[in-house]
């Protein structure tokens, strides 16, 4: 039978997730609920429409033309929780040359993580916090699953392109980016890490969907200082 997934959206001619032009596949369904999170409409496993890897497939080849400095990106909500249908999708992208990039939080289980692995180029993994009491606070999920699924990337010596959102009163002191810096020390697969300003382009979201802001009233974050604290943050891991 045809391995089939809830999709939510496609964009196809993504900058920002991975190298080059990328054709970026929205999976739906999250397990986390991040307070920060800009897609509280991926959230319910039940939303989207339904696809079969051929018809991702077809789409994507549509556009292999400007695919070829860049490649497929799946992300979310989060594209593990689906990860036979991007273990499948990856398989056959691959088959046909196109880069592979896997965009996820990682705190899911590994076994279920290990099988896509296999068939990714590059993992952008977002580190959403430094503590386990924070992460299981405003994320819902755990820090450790996601520090285990970097040690799997490790072992795989799959590169790593680590995302930290910067939250004003939250995650954009010194010490909590000294301590990302500690965090990401093990691993010699990271070849990037950016740090995101937090933003509230998606308050309009939350309210049509009648799902309250957790961080309703926070600033965004200074773009100015998002980049002090990046330098900061790379002469740490010098
Ligand atoms: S993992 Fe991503 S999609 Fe899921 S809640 Fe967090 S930010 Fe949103």
């Amino acid at each position: 039978m045809a391995v089939t997934g809830r999709i939510h959206s496609f964009q196809s001619m993504g900058a920002v997730d991975g190298p080059g032009l990328r054709y970026v596949v929205f999976f739906q369904g999250c397990p986390l609920r991040c307070a920060f999170c800009h897609n509280p409409d991926t959230w319910e496993m039940t939303g989207g429409a339904e696809y079969t890897v051929e018809q991702v497939l077809e789409r994507v080849l549509r556009c292999r033309g400007y695919l070829k400095k860049g490649g497929v990106t799946a992300t979310g909500g989060e594209p593990l929780a689906q990860g036979e249908f991007v273990e499948e999708l990856f398989r056959q992208l691959r088959r046909e040359g196109i880069h592979t990039a896997l965009d996820t939080s990682g705190a899911v289980p590994l076994d279920r993580a290990e099988r896509v692995l296999e068939q990714t180029d590059l993992v952008l993994a977002d580190l959403k916090f430094t503590t386990e009491e924070e992460y299981r606070r405003y994320t819902g999920g755990s820090l450790s699953h996601t520090l285990e699924f970097l040690e799997l990337c490790r072992k795989k010596g799959i590169p790593l392109w680590i995302r930290h959102v910067v939250i004003p009163g939250l995650t954009d002191t010194e010490e909590n980016i000294q301590k990302l810096g500690k965090l990401l020390e093990p691993y010699p697969n990271v070849e990037r890490v950016e740090l995101l300003p937090f933003r509230t382009l998606c308050l309009e979201k939350y309210r049509t969907l009648g799902i309250p802001f957790p961080l309703e009233g926070t600033p965004e974050m200074d773009l100015n200082r998002t980049r002090e604290l990046e330098k900061l943050l790379s002469s740490a891991r010098k």
